[in-house]
């Protein structure tokens, strides 16, 4: 980017970047992202990215949407990186574009890894994780220093899409005082009753986030005892994030996303 005081990388050709894009808001990608949206040749699409992040290419660039999404068919994770490896060998500038960030619950380490054993070079962008900032948008942090001093990121989601197997649900009970669930609607059922059996408590404040950081971001506040009804009611929509904590209480003093 030619009005910036200090230089950015070079996107080489042949080379593959794995780039965070965030929650949502078009506003939280980073320089590094941006730039790489200037310059990509292709850019290899997940399901999660914004279609305002998308908008943002170089005019003339390749937009291939390839992306995991919970219940619809999807291409397989060796396709994906069998692509990526075949585009670099093209010489293309690959910009592989992920919702939040590349390693966080993103198969980013699993395309990264096929990478590096193809002997492609590649650069990590980091982005903006949704169990971060879109919690933020809710008006819930992460930490809070009343409150905890740790958090747990949890997926709901093994590899078969059911839990994942051989969980620790009591030690993660104990010892997080701050639960952030990715991926947790489908199973939320069974997140919830493990929970309570581990000993949470029914009237611990908890949270949907549904489609954060974007103009439908609909938050709904509960209590673990209340929430599969809660939840039953109010449908709320993919993606979303399950957050469950004495922070979620912080968000009726700090709720100060509005849309548009
Ligand atoms: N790499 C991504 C996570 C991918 S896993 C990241 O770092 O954010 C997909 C899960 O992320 C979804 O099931 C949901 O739990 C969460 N997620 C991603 N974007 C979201 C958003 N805008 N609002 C709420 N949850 C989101």
């Amino acid at each position: 980017m030619r009005d910036l005081p200090f230089d950015l990388p070079t996107f080489e050709p042949g080379t593959v970047w794995l780039v965070g894009a965030g929650p949502g808001d078009p506003g939280l990608l980073s320089l590094l992202a941006l730039h790489a949206l200037r310059h990509a040749d292709v850019i290899v699409q997940d399901a999660l990215v914004d279609p305002r992040v998308v908008t943002l290419a170089r005019p003339g660039a390749e937009i291939e949407p390839m992306g995991k999404r919970g219940g619809h068919a999807s291409p397989r994770q060796g396709d994906i990186n069998d692509r990526l490896i075949a585009l670099a060998r093209a010489g293309k500038r690959v910009l592989r574009l992920k919702g939040g960030d590349p390693f966080v619950f993103g198969r980013g380490a699993e395309e990264a890894l096929a990478l590096a054993d193809a002997g492609i070079a590649f650069r990590v962008v980091p982005g903006i994780t949704a169990g971060v900032g879109g919690l933020a948008y809710a008006g819930i942090p992460a930490t809070a220093r009343d409150c905890n001093s740790s958090v747990a990121f949890v997926t709901g989601h093994g590899q078969d899409g059911s839990l994942p197997q051989g969980f620790d649900w009591d030690g993660l009970a104990r010892g997080a005082p701050v639960m952030v669930f990715y991926m947790a609607l489908r199973q939320l059922d069974e997140v919830v009753a493990r929970l309570l059996a581990a000993g949470r408590h029914a009237d611990e404040p908890v949270a949907v986030v549904s489609r954060a950081a974007t103009e439908h971001q609909v938050v709904l506040e509960s209590t673990l005892g209340r929430l599969v009804a809660d939840v039953a009611a109010a449908h709320p929509e993919p993606p979303a994030l399950l957050v469950v904590g004495g922070v979620v209480a912080l968000r009726r003093r700090l709720n100060w996303w509005r849309p548009g």
